[in-house]
């Protein structure tokens, strides 16, 4: 059994915790020199020690741990994981039934009643990310829940909590069946190339799974398109299936060439028509302008934070001067897809970075489409921020 520690919460934030609020954050507490393990319950007490609401202890970056409750006498035991993962489960009924998409998520942290835990699904297999070793101390209750709903070939896992919150490289299989990679998975009829044990990344990002579809569907026909941050061109691929005449793709890592090319190949495209180029995504939009290239569609999605050799690249402080540099290479009625993942602002203040790059660059636009997370990835109602993704698809001029 897990040692239950009382919190008293500052009267100020009582409320907040009452209304079911899920993340713990030291700035809330009456004392904020928490000393307790990793994994420890916590009930949360106001300051005549009544009981507000249960959670466990697991530091990340946004705080110091996730509610899990709030009724006093429940269990955080198999049973209570199994409860949780099976609602989620059931929420996602339809995507388990959809041949043409067999990877989506099943379970989204907190958004989903257990912060810190994700799990994906990808064609048969799951892949859970701990995001604190707090979280990673129930690993044998979510497993064996996991197990108990049955319907899957094997399980892999990311663990996302060394002192940086960074992937602790590791063979990340855990039980059944190993899978065979590339595993091919779907989605909306495309094909993606996956690979859950070769580091942090597995080839594609889910969120964007509606985006990659408005890009097919309505925007990329007869377009020559830049994919910048392009890491294995998943944007790419539905834009060559939506009909685009070109795509050229920019990343910085090596990897992301034959990466690419392979996602090209599971689709039938021919990746000797595309330009893959390892390069600076900044020293690239110097190229452009030099040889006076324009695109049809230029694609940002680059990473919150990036250093580079020549460059530290944060999305909340430089994003108006990254859209300065599509303007500048779109030609006129272009469509720009402007993405960013950062969780530290909102879909408000990111249109007011477009706004400002647009209009110090004096050039009219127009958003045509916005998207924020996709249903699979389910956000409480409660905990807004966590719908970190904002994208806007915007065309350029009148
Ligand atoms: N748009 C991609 C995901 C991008 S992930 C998709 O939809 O799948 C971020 C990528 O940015 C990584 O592949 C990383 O290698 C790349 N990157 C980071 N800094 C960069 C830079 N300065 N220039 C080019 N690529 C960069």
């Amino acid at each position: 059994m897990k040692k239950i520690y009382n919190l008293p919460v500052k009267q100020a934030y009582t409320d907040l915790y009452q209304k079911g609020y899920p993340l713990i954050k030291k700035d809330t507490l009456k004392n904020k020199d928490v000393t307790i393990s990793e994994g420890s319950l916590i009930h949360l007490v106001d300051d005549k020690q009544r009981f507000i609401a249960k959670g466990y202890y697991g530091k990340q970056n946004k705080g110091i741990g996730w509610v899990l409750t709030n009724k006093e006498t429940e269990v955080i035991d198999t049973a209570f994981f199994k409860k949780m993962l099976a609602a989620a489960l059931n929420k996602r009924a339809h995507f388990f039934s959809d041949p043409d998409t067999t990877a989506f998520r099943v379970f989204n942290g907190e958004g989903d009643g257990i912060g810190g835990m994700t799990i994906d699904y990808f064609a048969g297999f799951y892949l859970i990310h701990w995001y604190s070793e707090g979280i990673y101390s129930f690993k044998e209750e979510a497993l064996q829940a996991l197990e108990e709903l049955g319907n899957f070939k094997g399980i892999y896992e990311k663990k996302r909590f060394d002192t940086k919150g960074q992937y602790i490289d590791d063979d990340d299989f855990v039980t059944g069946e190993r899978g065979e990679f590339p595993l091919i998975v779907k989605e909306n009829g495309m094909n993606y190339a996956i690979d859950l044990n070769d580091g942090a990344m597995v080839g594609m990002f889910l969120d964007q799974r509606d985006v990659r579809q408005a890009i097919r569907d309505r925007y990329a026909k007869e377009k020559y398109v830049l994919n910048t941050f392009s890491y294995t061109g998943a944007f790419s691929v539905a834009a060559l299936l939506g009909g685009a005449s070109k795509t050229t793709n920019v990343d910085l890592a090596k990897r992301s060439k034959p990466k690419t090319i392979e996602q090209f190949s599971v689709n039938g495209l021919d990746f000797e028509a595309q330009d893959i180029v390892v390069m600076d995504v900044f020293d690239y939009f110097k190229y452009a302008k030099r040889k006076q290239l324009t695109f049809d569609m230029v694609i940002l999605d680059p990473p919150s934070f990036a250093r580079s050799k020549k460059h530290t690249f944060s999305t909340a402080k430089d994003y108006p001067d990254l859209m300065k540099e599509a303007i500048a290479i779109t030609g006129d009625n272009g469509i720009i897809v402007a993405s960013t993942n950062n969780a530290t602002f909102n879909m408000k203040k990111f249109k007011g970075f477009i706004q400002k790059a647009f209009k110090e660059t004096g050039t009219s636009y127009k958003v045509l489409e916005e998207f924020s997370l996709p249903t699979d990835f389910h956000v409480d109602r409660r905990f807004p921020e966590g719908n970190y993704l904002k994208v806007l698809i915007i065309k350029k001029g009148k």
